[in-house]
């Protein structure tokens, strides 16, 4: 049995502290992820710090955004109004992640911190640079079915597992830190990470850096939204390839365009050249199509799965055709 202490916290700077002054303490809130890789033997922190009881909960209107606190769970985000309304895309992403009884333990905040489910990075027996570098990847020449195509490294070809962060990355939200240094806001577009040399690092937080709340900017993306999720089982199954598109058209013509993948990469994959190609363009399918081609340069297959190498780019164009209602 691996012992480890366990306190509670109320206030950020506690949160923080805690994490400061002991190197193997870890925070929890909901710990659908955390606790899994504790049993594991994965992760074995020698003390949980809880943070339920910090007042990050709040869904804010703000002047020109939405801000959601790092512990508002995922479940009331999904359903509530005012993201249903301003943010829908967040909504049914959400709404595409997990079970019923997951969203409604984790949190906004620890969906960002999830870890990869790669089987090799749960199985302590088996090679992995994520959960031990330099012992090497498992799924480079392994099972390698649910693996990216996308990446910068083949020191670690494992995607990032998140819904909600492929739709906050196309919604070009930002992350809110407080830190043992003072607070800053990360764009998260840079707060999950490529592996390069260090796979085992999943984001560009700092130690003792504790995220607060996610602020979504305003946009036009209230009507021609669409999450599509391809996956294993309609329900509490990880994404083979899912896609993010949101459009806000003028007619059938494209004024502005999001779009982010899931499954593909170490980090939700934004899509911008495919964006920019659309931009000002009369919706079709065709047209669709050819976005979807300029998103799979540079995509490569590592065995089983080289059918993401088709299924993604059909995928995307499936998605946009949903998000403009063009059949
Ligand atoms: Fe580990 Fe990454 Fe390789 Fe999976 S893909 S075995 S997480 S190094």
């Amino acid at each position: 049995m691996i012992h480890f202490d366990y306190i509670r916290v109320s206030t950020t700077k506690a949160a923080v502290d805690a994490i400061v002054k002991d190197s193997k303490a870890q925070w929890i809130a909901g710990g659908t992820n955390l606790v899994d890789l504790m049993k594991k033997g994965v992760m074995a922190p020698d003390k949980l710090v809880d943070i339920n009881n910090l007042a990050l909960k709040e869904i804010k209107k703000q002047s020109s955004s939405l801000l959601i606190g790092a512990l508002a769970l995922n479940g009331p985000v999904a359903d509530n109004e005012l993201v249903r309304k301003e943010q829908p895309l967040l909504s049914l992403a959400l709404q595409a992640g997990a079970s019923a009884q997951l969203r409604n333990m984790a949190t906004v905040g620890g969906n960002m911190m999830q870890r990869t489910r790669c089987p090799y990075f749960y199985n302590p027996d088996m090679p992995c640079n994520k959960r031990e570098p330099g012992t090497g990847c498992g799924a480079l020449k392994g099972f390698n079915r649910m693996h990216a195509i996308f990446t910068d490294s083949e020191k670690c070809i494992a995607v990032h597992p998140s819904d909600m962060s492929i739709a906050l990355v196309a919604l070009d939200a930002t992350v809110l830190v407080s830190g043992p240094k003072g607070d800053r806001r990360i764009p998260f577009q840079n707060f999950h990470r490529l592996p390069g040399d260090m796979p085992q690092k999943d984001n560009t937080l700092e130690r003792g850096e504790l995220i607060v709340a996610v602020d979504i900017p305003d946009n036009k993306f209230s009507k021609n939204v669409h999450y599509l999720k391809v996956r294993d089982r309609t329900s509490y199954a990880f994404a083979l390839v899912s896609v993010a598109a949101a459009l806000d058209m003028q007619g059938s013509t494209i004024k502005d365009v999001r779009l982010a993948m899931g499954g593909v990469a170490h980090k939700p994959w934004r899509l911008p050249e495919a964006e920019n190609f659309l931009k000002g363009k009369t919706a079709s399918e065709a047209v669709f199509r050819q976005a979807a081609e300029l998103s799979m340069k540079g995509a490569k297959g590592y065995g089983y799965n080289n059918f993401k190498l088709r299924l993604a780019p059909t995928s995307i164009v499936e998605a946009l055709k949903a998000a403009s209602g063009k059949k």
